[in-house]
């Protein structure tokens, strides 16, 4: 298990309130040339010129969305703001500012929100974003964080969730599922170590499954790709609650049917090993688990030479008409109804 090793805990209310805003943003750095006015007024103020923007928010609730005693701050600050820009990424945008709220128990020391802070530092500085502002408020038990992105995206650049035509490829970005079953793994070891703290569990096996969960990336890099590709989706959603519920989305808003072929979703070899060990089928944990921060998108079959040979990119599906509805095209070739929660129960 993930200790807190900083010895030292100095009380937030020797700081204050606005002494606790100093300190935590003192390092933020102004990046962007669209970011006039970034923390420290009223407001922040940008000038996005004629560019239109995107604006999307999260909420994460301690005990809800994140559990301490795995999950170390450092890395919840990171994945706070990566899973923000997850959103604006699907939308085809550029991520530019990002505000960050918390809501937080004297239960932690400074230190603590230090670490929180590295995180969202390192995420800034990674998607070279700007921190412009946020509110810091005290909570009675656990912890809040809140961040609101912004983006901005060329007119007629941004992809809804609603273009999806009939014929077009259904793509997926990446590998999915792995966040899910790193999930599985830490809860399993969390359970360990309330039974003997003093195992030292060999997570080597499952180090990429665990760092999907705990430290996932945003696909900033796929809507470079595009671009240079000269491909822009018709439609796009990210992953965050897992396939089926995300094509469901997709089709539902786009008025269209699909086929999504079961051989064809994209899994890490250490992905399939642990479903195995758990006695899990990977597919349902494919199209259920969530929180993998791909893209799932669709194109045009006309652009179809243009990604075919990318690695980061893999079809999985096409559109069909409404009427046709949504169906998983299994190994076997039988056709089952996509449903959110998988095709198979998690408890079959
Ligand atoms: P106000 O009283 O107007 O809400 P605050 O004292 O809360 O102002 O905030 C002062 C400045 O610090 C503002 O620019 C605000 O956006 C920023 N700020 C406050 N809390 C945070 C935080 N947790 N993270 C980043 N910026 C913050
Ligand atoms: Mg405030």
């Amino acid at each position: 298990m993930i200790e807190d090793k900083n010895q030292q805990r100095t009380q937030l209310s020797d700081l204050g309130e606005f002494g606790l805003i100093d300190h935590l943003t003192k390092n933020f750095k102004i990046k962007q040339s669209s970011t006039v006015k970034g923390i420290g007024d009223d407001a922040a103020v940008l000038d996005l010129k004629n560019k239109k923007i995107v604006v999307t928010t999260d909420l994460l609730v301690e005990g809800v969305h994140f559990d301490l005693s795995y999950v170390p701050l450092k890395h919840l600050g990171y994945k706070a703001v990566v899973v923000n820009l997850s959103d604006v990424y699907a939308m085809n945008a550029k991520a530019t500012q990002i505000t960050v709220s918390i809501a937080v128990s004297n239960r932690f020391p400074l230190e603590a929100l230090e670490d929180l802070y590295a995180g969202i530092e390192t995420a800034a500085s990674i998607y070279n974003i700007d921190v412009i502002g946020g509110d810091t408020t005290s909570s009675t038990t656990g912890l809040l964080i809140s961040v609101t992105a912004i983006g901005e995206v060329e007119d007629n650049g941004e992809v809804y969730r609603s273009g999806a035509k009939p014929n077009d490829l259904l793509v997926v970005t990446g590998d999915v599922g792995a966040a899910y079953m790193g999930l599985q793994v830490l809860e399993r070891e969390k359970e360990v170590y309330k039974v003997n703290p003093n195992s030292q569990p060999d997570l080597e096996p499952y180090s990429y499954i665990i760092e999907r969960q705990l430290k996932p990336e945003a696909r900033k890099d796929i809507i470079k790709l595009l671009r240079d590709l000269e491909v822009k989706p018709t439609s796009m959603i990210d992953i965050s609650d897992g396939l089926s519920s995300e094509i469901i989305h997709l089709c539902k808003q786009s008025e269209v049917g699909c086929d999504l072929y079961e051989a064809k979703i994209p899994l890490d070899p250490q992905v399939i090993s642990t479903c195995e060990e758990f006695n899990i089928d990977s597919t349902t944990v494919a199209l259920s688990g969530g929180e993998d921060y791909e893209l799932l998108f669709t194109i045009s079959q006309d652009d179809f030479s243009k990604i075919k040979a990318n690695p980061n990119l893999t079809i999985i599906g096409h559109i069909k008409d409404t009427k046709e509805g949504m169906h998983l095209v299994t190994r076997a070739e039988t056709r089952v109804p996509i449903k959110a929660q998988g095709w198979r129960n998690f408890n079959d």
